[in-house]
């Protein structure tokens, strides 16, 4: 069991030492590029300005896909090198990501036929890493499987598999397979500017510590700019008169009780009334069901959910739902936003835009990495580093990662399991908890006493948001529920970090202001 603390995490930077690789941005693509160079063997730091996922990486729709959307669009080389990281995810970390079956509920014979076709599609570009086969079944069988489902005009369905996950688990699990390796991460530390020799090659960065305000300044011989919607403000550092790459869209989901979906398989409707594709999946024993795609002119930490896109999330749900939800019965409402490279035509749809990513390297040798999805980080990592290998013309090593057990590996998580996610951790916390097994702060949530103090001691919690959105995903499922246990939860991490009631006061009250934004009025 390791002990991991930020402030032991904190003394290794205060040495004089040069970093092989300094990464920043502790979301998926950060993460994948640190643990693909710390096992190479280089001497890696990543620094994070807010909490590890605190962006993009907590948002998702919690699927490790190949991506039937893409298929559509006539990305093949996208969906292949997805389907084929969707595979290694699956083996690499068993406790996270979940074989789930999807079914697409068809009601015309033209979309019976594409579907059933399209996805055998699907199946065979993954080849060997498939994660099932698609059929297509009747109309009675489908309302077995999805009940809940519009009765009226079904002809059957298309059920395919895809990989299910929890994104913000895995980013904290990554996070500790980097410092296992020997890395280094460090929350709440931003980069607030770029250093460079006389040669004018980048060649380190100076960090701001978010919790004390003291400032560090980092030698590093490469420097990897993996910050999502924020990648052009890093540029500018780089560069002020650098043109801006990317363009920012947003993604919204609701989060339901399973009442209004009650099924174990995933929904898929492939063509919205505007086009889109709508997803409904089974987390946690809630449903999520997103998402939109709208272009937003800001990046921002704390994105909001727009009213048309609640409004259009709601009504396609009842289109296709037999119990119909209202505003009333929404758990959590939760907004993302995807980096995507900026467009080549301005009219382009953001919808339109390719998911895969895109690596650029300045005159400066600035390491920037664009785009891509959580299914591919760890491809994109590899990509990253074999870049940097070549650009600064340092020996080529082979990635590590392919077969690389992630943190918390354990074959055979029971789903059904509140402590599941845990992994090879879970029967370590259940030890902790002894005889007060039963003393949930939160009993619907399910959420103990223990893992509170776990995340502090081992996962580098420092606030009640870290806690309650992205060490345990209280926030997302039910965000009232999630407020109401938020002063229990400071007082716990108040013993732990030594903080006194200053601190849990003002910890309430920002986590109280922050998860309001998650309910819907
Ligand atoms: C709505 C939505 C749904 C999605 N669903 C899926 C899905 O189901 N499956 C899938 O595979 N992909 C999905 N994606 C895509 C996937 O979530 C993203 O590609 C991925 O999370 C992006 O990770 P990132 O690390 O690039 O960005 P982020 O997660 O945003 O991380 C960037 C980090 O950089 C940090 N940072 C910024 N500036 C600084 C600084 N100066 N110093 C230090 N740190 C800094 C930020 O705080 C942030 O944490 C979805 C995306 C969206 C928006």
């Amino acid at each position: 069991m390791s002990i991991i603390i930020r402030s032991l995490q904190l003394e290794q930077i205060t040495a004089d030492i040069v970093w092989d690789v300094l990464v920043i941005g502790g979301g998926a693509t950060g993460l994948g590029v640190a643990l693909d160079a710390v096992t190479r063997g280089y001497k890696t730091l990543l620094v994070e300005q807010s909490d590890f996922a605190k962006g993009t990486s907590s948002r998702s729709t919690k699927l490790v896909h190949g991506g039937v959307r893409y298929l559509a669009q006539g990305d093949v080389k996208l969906v292949r090198e997805a389907s084929v990281e969707r595979g290694l995810l699956t083996r690499n970390a068993p406790h996270l990501v979940k074989n789930q079956t999807f079914i697409i509920p068809v009601y015309s014979y033209w979309d019976m036929l594409k579907y059933t076709a399209g996805l055998k599609l699907y199946d065979w570009i993954s080849g060997k890493l498939t994660l099932g086969s698609s059929v297509f079944i009747s109309r009675k069988k489908t309302l077995q499987n999805i009940p809940g489902i519009k009765k009226e005009g079904l002809l059957g369905g298309v059920l395919y598999h895809d990989g299910q996950f929890d994104d913000s688990r895995l980013a904290v699990n990554l996070a500790q397979t980097i410092i296992q390796h020997g890395g280094n991460c460090l929350n709440y530390m931003k980069v607030i500017n770029l250093l460079k020799a006389p040669d004018k090659k980048i060649n380190g960065a100076v960090v701001e510590d978010a919790e004390t305000g003291k400032q560090y300044t980092i030698k590093a011989k490469a420097v990897v700019n993996a910050t999502g919607v924020f990648v052009d403000a890093i540029m500018q550092m780089d560069n002020a008169t650098g043109k801006k790459t990317i363009c920012v869209s947003q993604g919204v989901h609701l989060v339901l009780d399973k009442k209004f979906y009650p099924s174990n398989h995933a929904l898929m409707i492939p063509e919205t009334s505007d086009g889109r594709v709508l997803f409904a999946v089974p987390w946690h024993n809630k449903v999520v069901i997103g998402t939109t795609d709208t272009l937003v002119k800001e990046a921002s930490l704390e994105p909001q959910a727009l009213e048309n896109e609640i409004t259009f999330i709601l009504e396609t749900a009842a289109a296709y739902f037999t119990e119909k939800p209202r505003r009333c019965d929404v758990l959590s409402v939760f907004a993302g936003l995807r980096p995507l490279a900026a467009p080549k035509e301005r009219e382009q749809k953001t919808k339109e835009i390719s998911r895969s990513h895109k690596i650029i390297v300045s005159a400066s040798k600035l390491t920037t990495i664009l785009g891509g999805k959580w299914t591919t980080y760890r491809k994109m990592g590899e990509d990253v580093m074999n870049t940097i290998e070549k650009e600064l013309g340092w020996k080529h090593t082979k990635t590590a990662t392919a077969s690389m057990h992630i943190y918390g590996y354990e074959q055979g998580v029971n789903w059904y399991d509140p402590l599941y996610f845990y992994g090879s951790d879970t029967l370590k916390i259940r030890a902790q908890m002894n005889g007060t097994a039963n003393q949930w702060i939160s009993d619907t949530l399910k959420i103990h006493e223990m893992q509170v103090q776990w995340a502090v001691q081992h996962e580098m919690a420092r606030t009640v948001e870290d806690v309650l959105s992205r060490r345990t995903r209280a926030l997302l499922l039910n965000a009232k529920e999630s407020i109401r246990i938020a002063p229990q939860v400071a007082q716990i991490m108040a013993k732990e970090l030594n903080k006194d009631m200053v601190w849990v006061d003002e910890q309430i009250k920002a986590y109280t202001q922050l998860a309001n934004n998650y309910i819907l009025n």
